[in-house]
């Protein structure tokens, strides 16, 4: 057998598994092949050379293990809730064990009165200690077996664990498998590479990984690994740059003409910051060279990423094309649309609104406008790009707050002409350097680095329950003063209903504060229709309604520059990103601006660091890294939607170092040799092709 072939051969010819098991590791970890298997790697290490007495279990005990006797197995409740139960003792005291899951298996090879060995995490359970579902061995097979002070721990299911596969099983397995197939794993890094970063030799990572002989191995394999998964990931994304820019053509864009002269003389309304003026130069180059772009434009919420955005628009009107701006809401739409239709009227430029509650009528006038070119500019939601949509000479797309539009729905755009359009995706999300590399990392990226002058940092303060009274005062004086103020509300899918109750109930309580006729509250949600919310929009944006109740619809984008308050309501339910945003929405015009973050009394820690957070700094970047450390990448942004962060050692956020040798290195390598054509990066080559097969790839999601 060629080392190719024991690598791959189906996880049922090992030793051990059979084609029960082999079933079950398919479904349930995706193991097909020896080489999956070795690429499951352990998620923790116990000492298992030491074992604790029942006694010292605390609340701050994670993991531990114990020896002790089984006595009286016994089934408690019954259908849904039926669970089996046993105690566990040792000399000093007694746990309860449960399994709600697999409970024949645990019937049959659980025998009373005899020793054994159990693995868990105990949690407090009327009083008494218990382990779910533990890890248990028998103690004279647990002492035969290789036990060490740092043994693998391996993810497993209930289903896998009936099976005999828990954590022990698959290491069994693999301690069978390692020493079988190790000589047969080859290195898939560049030899200068590994000098580089100083890398320890594929082969040896492995074997340390699953059986690390001490703490600093099993480091130098972690960091090995880690490294190797991370720079795949880049070489991926910039392969896929690469081939973008050399092969696929883009729009050139070689004037700039009367509409954008025209306007930027006589009726811009101030003067720009010197951060847009540097990102409108660098759109500008981009688009001149007969190549598409890919544009990222990051700017903190208000830093005006719109007037952007119409200059940039402009500038494709001149040069004979059309350009779309798409919103993820209705009501962010239409105020880009009430906005920028406003200031491009005295220019001549025709200007349309397309949207899920566009009239039939009013649609078939846009589709006519669009094909023959009358129209220039296409405003809306994700209606601007279904298929019926065709537009003359589309020139440029620009996409806003692109993290609530899907990949799929950006693929489309695509689709739309033969030399595919420029794209600028603009967003006032804050993302961390290592997390844009690996999300955006096909992107060329542009930041907004500075506000617009004479903005007040936004006070934040953090008021409990017992605050409130307070709060309400506070509102109160402000309105006197002529201002107005948004009450927000969470809404998240799960618990729905109860937040609308939520929701109802603290409209009713801020009318029932601030009566009619002296005060105007008005409220916006997602179960309106949209023509009931812009009109309550509408009550609030011209100045007739005083306070805003709302739910996280308004979160993006919304601009009344006179709302100088942020109410945010169970704050303690908000992610940090999110917070900000909201907070994002006052602090526009000339006032001194608030936000108070109200929550319960009970905080988790992590809630309490939310909101130390924004009481601390109103700096987005700042924000997103805590954000990040907190929460890692996965919940950021919908990665998980997009399956781009599929990674199984690396963390985005832990490992930022690596994250960016990772990419130097890619990047180094690319540009010696973009094809891997070199026998140096032969290794390299085999390893990209042969993972392919069957995956997904990048350019299906660009
Ligand atoms: P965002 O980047 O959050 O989308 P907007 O484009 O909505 O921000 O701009 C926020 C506010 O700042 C708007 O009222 C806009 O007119 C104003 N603005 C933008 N650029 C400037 C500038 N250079 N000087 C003064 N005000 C500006
Ligand atoms: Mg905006």
């Amino acid at each position: 057998m060629d080392t190719r072939t024991i690598l791959e051969t189906p996880i049922e010819f090992l030793k051990g598994v059979g084609p029960n098991r082999a079933e079950l590791l398919k479904k349930e970890l995706a193991v097909y092949t020896f080489s999956d298997l070795l690429q499951l790697y352990p998620f923790r290490y116990v000492d298992r050379s030491k074992f604790y007495k029942i006694r010292e279990i605390t609340s701050d005990t994670t993991y531990l293990q114990l020896k002790g006797t089984i006595r009286g197995l016994e089934m408690k409740g019954e259908g849904g809730r039926a669970r089996l139960t046993a105690k566990f003792y040792d000399d000093s005291g007694f746990v309860e064990l449960v399994w709600f899951q697999g409970i024949k298996w645990a019937r049959e090879a659980i025998k009373p009165n005899k020793t054994y060995v159990i693995l868990g995490k105990p949690s407090l359970y009327g009083g008494v200690w218990s382990f779910a579902h533990p890890e248990i061995e028998e103690a004279e097979l647990f002492e035969q077996s290789v036990v060490g002070a740092m043994q693998p721990v391996y993810p497993s299911t209930e289903k896998l664990s009936s099976r005999g596969l828990n954590s022990r099983g698959i290491e069994k397995l693999l301690r069978v498998l390692v020493p079988q197939v190790e000589v047969a794993i080859v290195e898939n890094l560049a030899l200068d590479t590994l000098k580089q970063f100083r890398l320890m030799p594929r082969q040896l990572a492995i074997s340390q990984i699953h059986f690390p002989q001490s703490p600093e191995l099993l480091e130098k394999a972690q960091v090995r690994l880690k490294f190797e998964e991370l720079f795949f990931l880049q070489l991926d994304i910039l392969k896929l740059k690469l081939g973008r820019d050399r092969t696929i053509k883009g729009y050139v864009f070689d004037q700039v003409g009367d509409y954008f002269n025209t306007f930027f003389k006589h009726y811009l309304p101030f003067e720009l910051t010197d951060a847009q003026k540097r990102v409108i130069k660098e759109i500008r180059r981009d688009t001149q060279i007969g190549k598409q772009m890919n544009r990222l434009l990051q700017g903190d919420v208000g830093s005006g990423k719109t007037i952007v955005a119409l200059m940039v628009m402009l500038i494709a009107i001149d040069n004979g094309f059309q350009a779309v701006l798409m919103a993820p809401t209705e009501i962010l739409a239409n105020q880009h649309f009430e906005s920028i239709a406003t200031l491009l009227a005295p220019v001549g430029v025709s200007v349309k609104l397309l949207t899920g509650s566009t009239k039939i009528k009013e649609r078939r006038i846009i589709a006519e406008g669009i094909q023959d070119g009358t129209i220039h500019i296409l405003i809306g939601t994700h209606a601007v790009i279904e298929d019926k949509v065709q537009l003359k000479n589309l020139g440029i797309v620009i996409i806003d707050e692109q993290h609530r539009f899907g990949v799929a729905q950006r693929a489309k755009l695509w689709e739309k002409s033969e030399i595919p359009p420029h794209v600028l995706v603009m967003t006032a999300t804050p993302i961390p350097r290592t997390l844009a590399m690996t999300i955006y990392g096909d992107l060329d990226v542009s930041v907004i680095d500075q506000l617009p002058p004479g903005r007040k940092p936004i006070k934040t303060m953090h008021l409990f329950e017992s605050g409130r009274q307070k709060m309400l005062q506070f509102i109160k004086e402000e309105i006197g003063k002529g201002r107005q103020v948004y009450v927000v509300y969470p809404l998240i899918e799960e618990s729905e209903k109860l937040d609308f109750k939520d929701l109802t109930e603290g409209y009713e309580a801020i009318t029932h504060f601030f009566p009619q006729p002296q005060y105007k509250v008005c409220m916006v949600h997602g179960r309106m229709k949209p023509a009931e919310k812009d009109a309550e929009m509408e009550r609030f944006k011209n100045g007739e309604a005083h306070i805003m109740v709302a739910t996280t619809v308004i979160e993006v984008g919304v601009n009344v520059p006179n709302a100088s308050i942020m109410i945010i309501e169970s704050s303690e339910r908000f992610g940090l990103s999110q917070l900000h945003q909201l907070r994002g929405r006052v602090g526009r015009g000339a006032e001194q601006s608030y936000c108070l973050l109200m929550t319960g009394n009970k905080l988790s820690n992590e809630s309490k660091i939310r909101m130390q957070t924004m009481v601390r700094t109103t700096d987005g970047f700042e924000i997103a890294e805590v954000d990040l450390k907190l929460r890692g990448p996965g919940d950021l942004m919908g990665t998980q939607q997009s399956g781009v962060l599929n990674l199984k050692i690396a963390d985005i956020a832990r490992d930022q170092q690596l994250v960016q040798a990772a990419r130097q290195a890619a990047s180094d390598i690319l540009k010696e040799d973009p094809d891997l054509r070199k026998g140096e990066h032969r290794p390299i080559l085999a390893f990209v092709q042969k993972r392919k097969i069957g995956k997904v790839t990048w350019s299906q999601i660009s």
